[in-house]
Order: C-alpha cells, then structure tokens, then sequence
C-alpha cells in the first residue's frame, strides 16, 4: 500500500509526519497529494472536514515551498478563526523539521499590527479568513507577487457566510500564473460559477461521503418529545461513561440554557455560541480539549472549523433544516479512522428533515429506544461495583477500624444495610429523575388540558429555561392529531401502528401546505405574536418583511389568534425565515415555526 515513505516527500516532512503519527494517507490525501506532487494543476476537491484535508494541501504546498524571500508564496483561505488557527497549527507540526519556514495566521479580532509585523519579518504561507486578508491587501501591507498557490479550504462554508466578493477581490490581488486548490464539502452553483471563472482545467477529485458517513459514523435516532431532551440527553450521559461529545442546539439561548441546565444538575457541561467573548471561546475549548467539560452545547456557528479529535458522539439536540448542516454536524465524530455515534433527538414532527438527512447520508437510520431510569440504574450499579470490587484496600487504615464499624452497625441485617447504602450513593440521582419525569408529564398534561393557558405555561417554563419552547409547541401540537390523546413515548412498542412509518408517523399525511409534487412552493409559518400582542396582520407582515427581505406582498394569507400568527411565504424563504428570530422584540423571543 502506498504511504508516506513511498511518496518520495522531502525527509524532514516524512519525519514529522511519522511524529504526528501519520502511517496511512487518508482517502483525499492519497487522491491529491501524489497527483500535486508531480503536476502543477488547479483542483477541485470534494471533502468533508475531518478527512486529513490540511495534509492533503499542506504538504503538496510545503514540498513546493523555496525560502529565500521575505513574501509570501502561498495563501490558504478559510472560513473561521478557530479553522484558520487548526491550519497552522498543522502545518506549523508538519514543517517543523523544514528549514526557516514561517506561517502567518491572519484573522479578525486580533491586532492588525501583530499581523503586519509578522508580514515585514517575512512570512512563507498565510493562513487567512477572507475579510481579514482583504483589509491588509487593500492596506497594501502585502507583497503578494510571490504567491503561487492558493488554498480556499471549506469553500461553502465561506460562500455561506457571505465571504464571495472578498474572495473574488482577492483573486485580483493575486498574480494570473498560480495555482488554485479548492476544498469544499458540497459542490452548489455558486461554487461552480467561480471554479468557472478562476480556475484553468481543475481537476476533480471526490471522496464520497459515504464512505466517511457509513463506514464509521453510527446514526442514531431517539424519537422523544421536545420536553424530554433534557432528561434524555442526560440519560445518555450517565449511560456512557467515555461520553465526549458536541451537542448541538439551534440558537445561542437553547446552547446557554442547556448548558446551565446540565452544569446544574452536576454534569460537566459548557457553551459555546456566537455571544461570547473571544477569550470566552477560547477558555472554553482548551477545557474542552483538557476534558474538563464532556459536552460541549454549541450553535453550528460557533462550532464551525473547531477541530477536536475523539469525539464520541454528536448529539443533535435539535435537527438542523438544512441536511448539509447535518452532515457537517456528524462529520465532527468518527475522525482519522475511529468510528463515533450521531445521536438525534427528534421529536416526531421533525421526521421529515430526518429523512432528507438519512437520504443525504445514504443510508437508514437506526431508531433506537432511549434507555429507561431502569438500564441507566443498572449500568451505573455495574460500574459502581466493578470499581469496589477493584479498588486496592488500604488495609492499615481501613483494617484495625472494623471491630468499631461492626459495632455501629450489628444490628442491622446486612441486606438493609446494602440497601441503604445504594440509596445513600444513587438516591439523589433516582429522586432527580423521577422529578424531572414528573415535570414533563404535568407540561404534557397542562398542554392537553389547557387551552389558551398553554401558550402561559409553555411561556413560563421557557422563562424558566427549560425546553425550547419551538419544538415543544411543535411536538405537542402536530403530534397530538396524529396521536389522539395517548402518549406513545410511554408506550413505545404501540409506537408504530401500521398506517404509520418507522418514525411513527403517519406515511400517507402529506405536509399539504408546503409540498407539492415539484418541491417546497410555499411555506407555512407559525409565529409566536399574536392579538395578545396588540399586533395586526399588516404590522406582522411588515415585520416578517423586515426580517427576511422578502415584500410584503409574498407574505400571505396572514391568519391571526390569540398567541400566534400564521401566515405562508415563498419557499426560497426557507432560509431566511429564521432571521425573524434574531429581531429584538420587547420582553419575548419571536419563534419560528416551519408548519
Ligand atoms: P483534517 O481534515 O485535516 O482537519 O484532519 C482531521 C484529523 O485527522 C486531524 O486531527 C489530523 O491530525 C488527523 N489526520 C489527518 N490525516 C491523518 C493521517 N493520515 N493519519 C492520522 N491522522 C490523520
């Protein structure tokens, strides 16, 4: 098989690569490195993060690399900080033996003059996010005469974010005899359009997914209510003692709140979303990696380009709409050969995002049932004992006292004292679960009976922080006509009746209002303003406008209730929609419901 050693690399490289414990090429560096080593080309590579890309590029560009001048020869762009950071790192470990090689990493929010000084002392390869770079070469603070190659590593995540025009800008920077490599999970229009225009015959290379996906992540789908999440995830938690996972939530204040709630029921937990300060961030990952925290709670945001190896599982704790973002989600586990779980918690009405998911991944998803108190109880007794019955005694403190702890206890049978003893060490474990059951069923209850008092207890708990509020509505509503009033979370072997599908759903109700045959025409909304808010149509449509872009005139059939509004938009809308979420709104957070 070919390796490393066979490829004829340069010695020093071959060295640090056999330090960082490089023995086989991944799939995408065994598809580009030989083919870069011995063609001056532009390529075009289809690879999800967490596929050995950096060494894909990285050592094609530093086998290319001649020292001598002070600029640069080589550009890497990317997407975040924390990526452009990861890069560096990288390559910064695979030329460490290489003779006088300097990598800059120049990003925002960090001082320009740090930057500059780097590029005046000379710099080889710059590792770069786009907007960052732009300020420097619109500065003209770099000699970019010198590069010959550049890397746009993760290019949909940079298109996403909106990083197009300072990436064509930069192209113009850059001299017309170079190399373009381009990096990317998915292959949009957008993409192709500038492979178009600023490539010369690329070469294509693409390293399915699928292999990534099936071979070594797991798929796991637990069907549960909204307001079941948080139990369950720590279930999940107690039943995995080697648990190292990213979690991930929707929006910032679901990463937040979970977060705390975890923290306060004892589990080491932590945020990381868009809110906090850098140093934040970066106290946050570093215990991460030190694991210190077992889960981190993260907005796909906030998670993007974070490089952490070892990662269990990825836990969906709310589905994303998009399934590219699900495949970049699960992509974070099941790294560098090792296989990993991506665990869903889907309340039922998501299963439509499930399915375009698993169709994504190319293959079914396995629905498992989530594990009782009872098997979590039994796993944590077998650990308890299997580490007493291990544990070394030390005898010359523990020996000479037991003539007084007999004494203390000879009057109780021996098995009351192991009786009690196992509710001394788990009972507030037991009595936590039993009280956190017990408020998700009096939610569930309230939901049934209460009317118009839903919308104040689903408001309280949210206030609370308990459950996002979205999904649970969401959940409760859409399930409950399905499932008339039973709730088969409690009876789950009656969960899939025949009419209904693994999901327990039921196949032949189609979402009328928001498909036909061709795809998603129009979209239907819900919307958590109502009368109560002293709000008309006109001013929900105007601010539904406001927030997505789109005219009033596409914002239709505009139905008001006490709580909430529905209304229908252009299903191209089903991305911006959710900007009506970010819109400051007194004394209540606007949530967005897909109908
Ligand atoms: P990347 O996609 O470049 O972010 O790589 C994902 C992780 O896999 C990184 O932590 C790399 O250090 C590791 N890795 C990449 N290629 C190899 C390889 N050939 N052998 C062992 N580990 C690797």
């Amino acid at each position: 098989m070919e390796n490393f050693h066979s490829w004829g690399l340069n010695e020093p490289l071959v060295r640090a690569l056999d330090e960082a414990g490089y023995e086989n090429p991944t799939p995408v560096q065994a598809a580009v490195i030989p083919f870069l080593n011995s063609t001056r080309s532009d390529l075009i590579a289809l690879a999800q993060t967490g596929t050995g890309k950096t060494a894909a590029f990285g050592i094609p560009l530093l086998e290319r690399l001649q020292p001598g001048s002070r600029n640069p020869k080589a550009l890497i762009l990317c997407p975040t900080r924390e990526l452009c950071l990861q890069i560096t790192r990288e390559l910064e470990k695979f030329s460490r033996y290489m003779d006088r090689i300097n990598i800059t990493p120049v990003y925002g929010g960090s001082s320009y003059e740090k930057q500059e000084m780097a590029f005046r002392r000379g710099t080889d390869i710059i590792v770069a996010t786009p907007g960052r770079l732009m300020d420097h070469l619109e500065k003209g603070k770099i000699n970019t005469t010198e590069i010959t190659a550049l890397v746009l590593d993760e290019s949909d995540e940079m298109l996403n974010m909106g990083f197009r025009e300072d990436i064509e800008k930069i192209l113009k920077h850059l001299p017309e005899e170079k190399e373009v490599w381009l990096f990317s999970a998915t292959l949009p229009d957008e993409i192709r359009h500038l492979t178009k225009r600023y490539m010369k015959q690329p070469k294509e290379v693409t390293i399915g997914r699928v292999n990534q996906s099936a071979d070594k992540v797991k798929h796991q789908v637990w069907m549960c209510r909204m307001d079941e999440k948080p139990l369950l995830l720590e279930r999940l938690v107690d039943s995995e003692p080697d648990l190292y996972a990213i979690v991930f939530t929707r929006t910032r204040k679901d990463a937040q709140e979970l977060a705390e709630k975890l923290l306060k029921d004892g589990y080491t937990a932590d945020a990381l979303h868009g809110e906090l300060s850098q140093a934040q961030r970066d106290r946050v990952m570093t215990r991460f990696r030190n694991r210190d925290i077992r889960m981190l709670v993260a907005t796909d945001v906030a998670a993007r380009g974070i490089d952490v190896n070892d990662l269990t599982h990825v836990v969906h704790y709310s589905l994303p709409d998009d399934p590219e973002v699900y495949i970049h989600r699960s992509g974070r586990t099941a790294r560098a050969g090792k296989e990993g779980i991506s665990l869903v918690l889907a309340a039922r009405s998501r299963t439509d995002l499930l399915k375009r998911a698993e169709k994504m991944v190319g293959k079914a998803f396995e629905i498992m049932e989530p594990p009782t108190q009872e098997d979590v109880l039994r796993l944590r007794m077998e650990n308890f004992f299997k580490t007493l019955k291990s544990m070394p005694l030390d005898e010359s403190v523990w020996r000479p006292l037991y003539p007084q702890i007999h004494q203390l206890i000879q009057d109780v049978e021996p098995e009351e004292i192991l009786l009690r003893f196992m509710q001394l060490h788990f009972g507030k474990w037991v009595g936590k679960e039993a009280q956190a059951r017990n408020q998700a069923r009096s939610r569930d209850r309230d939901f049934r009976e209460g009317g118009r008092d839903r919308d104040r207890d689903f408001g309280r708990d949210r206030d609370r922080g308990r459950s996002g509020g979205r999904d649970f509505e969401r959940s409760s509503s859409r399930d409950r006509d399905r499932r008339g009033s039973r709730d088969r979370y409690e009876e789950p072997s009656r969960r899939a009746p025949r009419s209904e599908d693994r999901y327990g759903r039921r196949e032949s109700r189609p979402s009328a209002d928001n498909r036909n045959d061709g795809g998603f025409d129009t979209l239907k909304i819900g919307l958590n303003l109502g009368i109560q808010d002293g709000l008309g149509k006109r001013q929900v449509a105007k601010l539904v406008a406001l927030a997505t872009g789109l005219s009033e005139r596409n914002i239709t059939d505009v139905r008001m209730h006490g709580s909430r509004t529905e209304f229908k938009v252009p299903g191209s809308a089903r991305k911006n929609i959710y900007s009506l979420e970010k819109m400051e709104y007194p004394d209540k957070k606007l949530e967005v419901q897909l109908l």
